[in-house]
């Protein structure tokens, strides 16, 4: 039977085999496993790439939201804005600062965060947002900067699924997410847009004081070997990863380019129907796809997993439970039912294959099979 994957990190492996092959080798043939000439090449493209000033590398996303919440010197109890519906990285990392985490709900098209009920969150406790530009589309930056500015906030943009997007601000001006907030976040886990072959991440900045301390942290707190001014951390992005991202970078717009192909073919094929609502791209951002995401309009949502288990389609629920209902998190400040929309879209989202190898007839497979099971 045939097997439609929600990646095929392998066929894309395939394609930059020669290269990636001849990078790790040279890496294992000098030993020159941390830091060295791969990562300074792969920072200094990302930068130019992203038009920002400094590119900070880490070992993953998670802790390239700590590290930069650790350099805005954020103190137990400032509280944190951002979203209920996200990876649970967003909120853990604010959780294990012993910041408090504030959590809003997300716009029901869109599944980012609702500006409205950002503003209502602020309080006088508050000093940073951590908008989250979810499934690889912008959240609204400028009413968010707008926000932000008002009342003197910090934004640090999580920008692990959207990297590569582009924010078109009212003037015309256009900026890459991830470099419009204070800082922008990123992760490079393998199944990313912009993924390594194990674990990595990286911190933007176009402030070079912020950018310095960033690096510090990430370096154990030492700006002078065996000096430590401040409580920092280990992490690093090895010299093998940043070789196959520096590789993968220079495909990174025709990855998105594919991946919203597949994402039109599958909202062509699904208009007709109103049993699915969707992704909508917000006309202020690109949509770099990286989950197709859509709801389901009185489906039984099991029934179809199970449908397009037996035809060999992968599928996911991103994400099943929201924040504010995670055993970990649960919190006298909220109930169920505080954030409806986040709520309605657990139950109701499912997200369908979206990779960089897909052809027609494996398209039109994925797309039948759904409305198989939709239709009948
Ligand atoms: C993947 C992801 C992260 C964390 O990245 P890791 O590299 O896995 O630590 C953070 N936030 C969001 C929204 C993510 O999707």
């Amino acid at each position: 039977m045939k097997q439609v994957p929600m990646v095929d990190l392998v066929g894309q492996y395939k394609k930059i085999k020669p290269e990636v092959d001849e990078a790790i080798e040279k890496i294992l043939s000098t030993a020159g496993f941390i830091g060295g000439p791969y990562v300074k090449s792969f920072q200094e493209n990302l930068e130019k790439y992203l038009g920002i000033k400094h590119v900070i590398p880490c070992a993953n996303g998670t802790d390239a939201l700590q590290v930069a919440m650790m350099a805005l010197n954020l103190q137990p109890g400032d509280e944190v804005i951002t979203t209920t519906f996200t990876f649970i990285a967003t909120a853990e990392v604010i959780a294990l600062l012993r910041l408090t985490p504030v959590l809003v709900d997300v716009e029901k098209d869109t599944y980012n965060i609702d500006i409205k009920a950002l503003e209502k969150a602020i309080t006088p406790r508050t000093k940073a947002i951590v908008p989250v530009h979810l499934f690889g589309q912008s959240a609204k930056m400028e009413e968010i900067m707008a926000i932000a500015n008002k009342h003197n906030l910090y934004v640090i943009e999580d920008n692990a699924q959207a990297i590569g997007a582009d924010y078109m601000f009212s003037n015309g001006k256009v900026k890459k997410t991830g470099t419009i907030g204070h800082i922008g976040c990123t992760s490079f886990f393998p199944s990313k847009n912009l993924g390594c072959y194990g674990d990595g991440g990286a911190i933007f900045t176009d402030d070079d004081v912020l950018a310095n301390q960033m690096r510090i942290i990430v370096n154990h707190g030492m700006a002078t070997r065996y000096y430590h001014d401040f409580v920092g951390v280990n992490s690093r992005l090895d010299a093998i990863q940043a070789a196959v991202l520096d590789i993968k970078l220079k495909h990174l717009d025709s990855y998105a380019e594919a991946r919203r192909y597949v994402a039109n073919y599958y909202n062509n094929a699904f208009s007709k129907t109103e049993k699915i609502i969707t992704p909508i791209t917000s006309p202020f951002t690109t949509h770099i796809f990286h989950q197709y995401v859509m709801v389901l309009n009185g489906v039984d949502r099991d029934g179809l997993m199970n449908h397009l288990q037996t035809k060999g389609i992968s599928c996911a629920i991103y994400y099943p439970v929201p924040i504010h209902q995670q055993k970990a998190y649960l919190d006298p400040r909220y109930k169920d039912g505080d954030f409806p929309v986040s709520e309605y879209l657990c139950k109701n989202v499912i997200a369908l294959p979206v990779h960089t190898e897909f052809d027609e007839e494996t398209l039109e497979y994925v797309t039948s099979s759904v409305l198989e099971f939709i239709e009948k």
